[in-house]
């Protein structure tokens, strides 16, 4: 397989995933970069549906294998919150910066220590011959009371890492592309592509 259209817009995770297939592929184009790329309402209940949504939309309107990741984050003490939800937790025109403070504030009353986390990915991946697979990744950490760092995106400075002394946002690109639940939905990603690149094109 040589090209491969991945379905989203968001620059943070543009930059990463590039990061993770470098080498695979000869070309690799994000809605961002396609006129007219279809706008997929994420209306399923889980990563799993939402991620299928977006890659069978991004297949057929691009005619090419799509990959789509759903992720977000999920905090135990609040039900899974905000789940699905992460990228308008604080409403349908949130920003990084209105989800975070929400998330501090609903969190709030949380004693830090109860406030195990994991950040969630689900890659979806289709091709036009039919073929539809998922894969899962999964990191775990905490919600830490004051945001730390200025890498990464999304809830990444409010995300102590478990087994580092260092938020999400702390960590380099390097660091978080070895460690986190985008990175190692990939690996199996890249894992299935060279156990199956020939029946792919
Ligand atoms: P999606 O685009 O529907 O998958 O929404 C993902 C949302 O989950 C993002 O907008 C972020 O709020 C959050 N999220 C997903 N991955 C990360 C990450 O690596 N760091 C921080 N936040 C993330």
């Amino acid at each position: 397989m040589k090209r491969l259209v991945v379905a989203t817009r968001n620059k943070g995770k543009i930059r990463e995933i590039t990061a993770l297939l470098s080498g695979l592929l000869e070309s690799l184009s994000s809605a961002a970069d396609l006129v007219g790329f279809p706008e997929t309402v994420e209306d399923g209940h889980t990563f799993e549906e939402n991620a299928l949504k977006k890659a069978r939309e991004a297949c057929l309107f691009s005619g090419l294998p799509a990959l789509a990741d759903d992720s977000g984050l999920v905090v135990e003490a609040l039900g899974g919150a905000p789940g699905v939800h992460s990228a308008r937790y604080a409403g349908d025109d949130a920003d990084d910066a209105g989800n975070n403070a929400k998330l501090l504030t609903v969190c709030r009353e949380i004693p830090e220590q109860s406030r195990q986390a994991a950040f969630v990915s689900v890659l979806a991946f289709v091709t036009p011959l039919g073929v539809e697979q998922l894969f899962t990744g999964r990191v775990t950490g905490r919600i830490i009371s004051e945001g730390r760092g200025e890498g990464g995106f999304g809830y990444d400075p409010l995300f102590l890492v478990d087994g580092f002394d260092r938020t999400m946002a702390e960590l380099t690109l390097a660091e978080k592309n070895s460690v986190s639940h985008r990175a190692r939905a990939f690996m199996q990603f890249k894992e299935y592509l060279m156990a199956h690149n020939g029946e792919l094109s």
